[in-house]
């Protein structure tokens, strides 16, 4: 089979057939997949259920095996600590950043000692967001196989325009575990506006407001459109705020009516699951028009719209402000908008069209159903990519990703293939060794995990970073491709400016074929490079946490009894055995058995260390 690669979209085109190209919008909530059927987007049926969206759940079971979808829903409340939801919110996100949503969850998640992502603990087997919203997304992948009778291995992604380069990094490994090549990923709000054909003639110019309200989160965003590209003017929202909260709201004027304490709701998994269940059902009943009455238990349930609209007004007044907010941000009148666009389940309730349009002084377009617009319009940016609208011009885009090497020997990918060119980008490194001088930079091109399987394009040596302790100098790496194709390469020690830089021609030094094959082999191989990452940074992340370990035993002897010693001695000792024997998750429990004994340690050795300091002060300078 001969293979060759367009150099425009990066796309991947067989002589003998061409590939479905399926949208993906994956939710924090829900996801679902589109594709293209006689030029029209097309939703794809779940196998899971009568309903086309997936919820986006996890659940895992006690044979040790894995559901998606629906049927992992029916677990969230009766098995809270095995069954993961908002995976979604968790990407890219470090344990600082999620602090505030652990109360909301019922599973258990893992700060890790550097500032990696976070992990999420599940019985004794550790996962990330990265491989749980795989999960999710291979669901959706064998369910459009099925619904289509034919391989699907090429997607479009959709993301929220707020998510940064991490976040979209996240959501594109994800993908390659899931067995997918990801030819774009492309904003939320981008592709709600493509569904509705705004965007498909390059003639055309707008403002755009696009309204999301989802199950957890509300964005609105502002973007314009000229020249077939869309700008993100402004975002602003609610990550917080979404039709969970309306349930939530008829929920709480339930039990205040049959006088249910919290406690016994919380005690009470059952009444519980059947009041959720019943507050979204009444939701929808009175949105639809229609009057809910029911009785669970011996409760009997009442919804009216008046009463539901009022329990959710002041909800839907905040996304009101954040809209203004958004407005101001864009420099923009309320006029300057022409489109409003309506995204995401809970916009089907009445108040929010009603509401928008007395603020915005025209009707939004809720002509398509609004939990399928973004997916629907991933697939006509598939579409696009595939070359089947042929009046559409596609920008020019780095047909493979540019990165760079880190400890390990992993590939760090800061300008991911299919970006548009020019194009600039940057993140910042730090060393691991206590003084080091120089730090080199090899740069690399392709897909694979280990960037002994990528092309290596040069490398360049940042000298005379002053002396400081491992992991506080900050180095900020930028990689600029110019209009032409031009990759430079800048480095820079931001405490001390030192810097360097290094020109790289010729990006497409390699043949269409050989472009092709390393595309090919980076799918074939994903599962496996993604295993080999996880252990190697789970060594990497064990053998810091040694050398902290031997550091902080041998400074604090005479702190604690020998008791306490032996014991973290001997945890530091069991951790070294699993790095030796290479098991991720005996790796990563091993850590968090010595993290968890030794981190109240740490505690009082500061305390104490820190009292030390003070007496010390006082002898000396005899102020105290
Ligand atoms: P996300 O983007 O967060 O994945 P969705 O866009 O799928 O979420 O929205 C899910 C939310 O929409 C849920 O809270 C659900 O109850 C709500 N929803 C779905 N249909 C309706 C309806 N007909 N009326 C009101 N709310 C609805
Ligand atoms: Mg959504």
């Amino acid at each position: 089979m001969k293979l060759s690669i367009d150099m425009k979209s990066g796309d991947l085109t067989s002589e003998q057939s061409k590939d479905i190209i399926v949208g993906i919008d994956l939710g924090t909530t829900n996801s679902l997949v589109a594709y293209i059927q006689n030029g029209e987007p097309q939703t794809i049926i779940s196998s899971h259920g009568h309903n086309a969206l997936t919820p986006s759940v996890v659940h895992f079971t006690d044979e040790g095996s894995i559901e998606v979808g629906e049927t992992a829903k029916t677990h969230l409340i009766s098995d809270p600590d095995k069954t993961i939801f908002s995976v979604k919110r968790l990407m890219g996100k470090s344990y600082a950043d999620i602090e505030a949503l652990r109360t909301s969850i019922g599973y258990e998640i893992i700060d890790s000692e550097d500032q990696e992502l976070v992990k999420i603990k599940v019985g004794n087997t550790f996962h990330n967001p990265v491989t749980l919203s795989a999960e999710i997304l291979k669901a959706l992948k064998a369910d459009a196989e099925q619904h289509l009778k034919t391989p699907v291995s090429k997607a479009v992604i959709t993301v929220p325009a707020y998510f940064n380069d991490a976040q979209r990094q996240a959501t594109r490994d994800a993908g390659k575990i899931a067995g997918l090549d990801v030819l774009r990923i492309v904003n939320e709000p981008t592709a709600a506006s493509l569904a509705y054909g705004i965007g498909l003639d390059r003639e055309h110019k707008s403002n755009i407001a696009v309204y999301d309200l989802g199950g957890g989160t509300f964005d609105i965003s502002i973007l314009h459109l000229e020249d077939g590209i869309f700008d993100v003017l402004a975002t602003n929202g609610d990550t917080l705020l979404g039709g969970d909260d309306f349930d939530r709201a008829v929920i709480a004027y339930w039990t205040d009516i049959h006088n249910i304490a919290a406690e016994q709701l919380k005690s009470d998994t059952a009444l519980n699951q059947m009041l959720r269940i019943a507050a979204e059902v009444a939701k929808i009943s009175v949105c639809n028009g229609m009057v809910y009455n029911n009785k669970v238990r011996e409760y009997e349930l009442y919804l009216d719209n008046p009463t539901f609209e009022s329990l959710i007004s002041p909800l839907i007044e905040q996304t009101i402000d954040c809209c203004i907010l958004a407005l101001k941000d864009a420099e923009m009148r309320i006029d300057d908008i022409e489109n409003i666009i309506l995204v995401g389940g809970s916009t089907r309730v009445p108040l929010v069209s009603r509401r928008l349009e007395e603020v915005f002084g025209k009707k939004p377009d809720n002509s398509l159903h609004p939990d399928e617009v973004v997916a629907l319009g991933a697939a006509i940016q598939a579409d696009i990519l595939a070359g089947n609208r042929k009046d559409i011009l596609l920008l020019d885009v780095t047909p493979l990703s540019l990165g760079i090497e880190t400890v390990g020997g992993l590939m760090d990918t800061i300008i991911p293939r299919n970006s548009k060119v020019p194009h600039r980008a940057g993140r910042q490194y730090t060393t691991s060794v206590d003084g080091q001088r120089n730090l080199r930079i090899s740069v690399y091109q392709g897909e694979r995990d280990l960037v002994a399987n990528n092309r290596k394009l040069g490398e360049f040596i940042l000298q005379g970073i002053p002396p400081m302790a491992a992991g506080l100098p900050k180095i900020e790496v930028h990689f600029i491709i110019d209009a032409d194709g031009i990759l430079t390469v800048k480095a820079k020690e931001l405490r001390s400016d030192v810097h360097a830089a290094v020109e790289i021609r010729s990006t497409y030094g390699i043949s269409e074929e050989e472009m092709a094959l390393m595309l090919l082999d980076s799918i074939k191989n994903a599962g496996d490079d993604v295993q080999k990452r996880a252990l190697l940074e789970a060594i990497n992340e064990a053998n810091n946490i040694i050398l902290a370990a031997d550091k902080f035993i041998k400074q604090n002897q005479q702190i604690f009894t020998n008791d306490v010693l032996e014991q973290l001695k001997s945890l530091n000792d069991n951790l070294k055995t699993k790095v030796s024997e290479e098991n991720k998750d005996a790796i990563e429990l091993a850590m968090k058995e010595l993290n968890d004994y030794s981190s109240p340690l740490a505690h009082v050795a500061l305390d104490i260390n820190i009292q030390k300091a003070l007496k010390d002060v006082s002898v000396d300078d005899g102020r105290l």
